[in-house]
């Protein structure tokens, strides 16, 4: 190990081999959730005994433990982290360190089956902005990509979400044979509504059962193609520190983002990492290379352990990462589903 690691201060801010500020974590709160999207998990996933899975006290003090060491943004995510219980606990007491100024952002990734219930109460915790997964706007289409899911149930949340003043990004999976006749729509209809949205190149993370990767595979650079044949597309050099690549829509004036980890190399202004809610921590989303970090946390109720294991798994942050789907790789690159990390 680095002998310069234990001795570093409290508050120093968390920098990689390569030159790279920390500064973004996710965290995933809970592996269950309401939905199984064939993308994202098998029908009869084994989900996580609970006694492995952190409190939601202990993920309270390991991320502020980050934010001490300079992280200006938190993504709370999952599987869906608004069917963990007691999780506006969490959002509150997270959102102290955005009214203190000690942390730009807290935010979360949700199916929005939940909103409708809680959307009132992110905003009062400090959440301002929130992405919401949604691939198709026909009620059948959505039960069948979400098996359990319900079209109406997401839409009222949404509705839900803009009444308390949230700001809206939707994330849609491109998926080849399924919403490809669909990308118009939906720009259509994120216009109107208000909401940005982000298309997602699906990823070759974790076992799905049946489904293969290569009928789901869709390159982005063919959804960009066919949505400019309607829509003119502005080029932007606005960009969120991670993967996606923004362009304006014209007609709408709202941004669209394409995220392209299979296509593009998008490592070099990496600025994040991930945890699990286990408290393993994923330094790259596209290897498997990860530091225990609940040890050090439930060894001691002092943080210096904590400190020290957080610095030792930064200095291991890999330069990139290395997705492949191609017809000797259909099988998952990374052993982990979305649903350990978030995505
Ligand atoms: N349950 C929440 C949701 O669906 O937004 C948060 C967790 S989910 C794992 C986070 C994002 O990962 C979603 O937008 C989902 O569509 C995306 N995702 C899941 N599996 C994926 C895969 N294999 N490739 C690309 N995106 C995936
Ligand atoms: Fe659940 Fe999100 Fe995965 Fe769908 S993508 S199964 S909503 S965790």
């Amino acid at each position: 190990m680095d002998g310069t690691i234990p001795s570093a201060s409290p508050t120093a801010p968390l920098i990689d081999p390569f030159q790279r500020a920390i500064t973004y974590l996710r965290v995933s709160v809970t592996d269950r959730c309401d939905f199984r999207c064939v993308y994202c998990m098998a029908e009869d996933m084994t989900f996580l005994p609970k006694a492995e899975v952190l409190s939601l006290e202990e993920l309270d003090r390991l991320c502020s433990a980050f934010v001490r060491m300079g992280t200006r943004k938190l993504r709370l995510t999952g599987g869906e982290p608004l069917v963990r219980r007691g999780i506006m606990n969490l959002f509150r007491s997270l959102g102290r360190h955005v009214k203190a100024g000690a942390m730009d952002e807290l935010t979360v990734t949700t199916n929005g089956s939940q909103l409708g219930k809680y959307a009132g109460e992110l905003r009062d915790a400090g959440v301002r902005r929130i992405n919401v997964s949604l691939d198709t706007l026909d009620p059948a289409k959505f039960t069948a990509i979400t098996r359990w899911g319900k079209l109406d149930q997401v839409l009222a949340g949404l509705q839900s979400a803009k009444a308390a003043g949230l700001e809206v990004k939707i994330n849609a999976v491109a998926l080849k044979n399924f919403n490809e006749d669909e990308f118009d729509r939906l720009v259509e209809w994120c216009g109107d509504e208000g909401f940005d949205l982000t298309f997602i190149e699906v990823m070759p993370m974790g076992d799905i059962g049946s489904e293969n990767r290569l009928d789901q595979y869709l390159p982005l650079s063919l959804v960009r193609a066919q949505l400019a044949r309607r829509w003119t597309l502005e080029e932007t050099d606005y960009r969120s520190g991670g993967p996606a690549r923004y362009v304006r829509v014209a007609q709408t004036g709202r941004r669209i983002g394409f995220i392209t980890p299979l296509t593009h190399n998008f490592c070099e202004l990496c600025n994040r990492v991930r945890l699990t809610c286990t408290g393993t921590l994923y330094m790259c989303l596209g290897q498997d290379d990860a530091a225990d970090l609940r040890k050090p946390l439930r060894a001691s109720p002092d943080d210096a352990q904590l400190d020290r294991a957080i610095r030792e798994a930064i200095s291991r942050k890999p330069k990139g990462h290395d997705f492949v789907i191609d017809r000797r790789h259909a099988g998952p690159a990374v052993e982990r589903h979305m649903s350990v990390t978030g995505g």
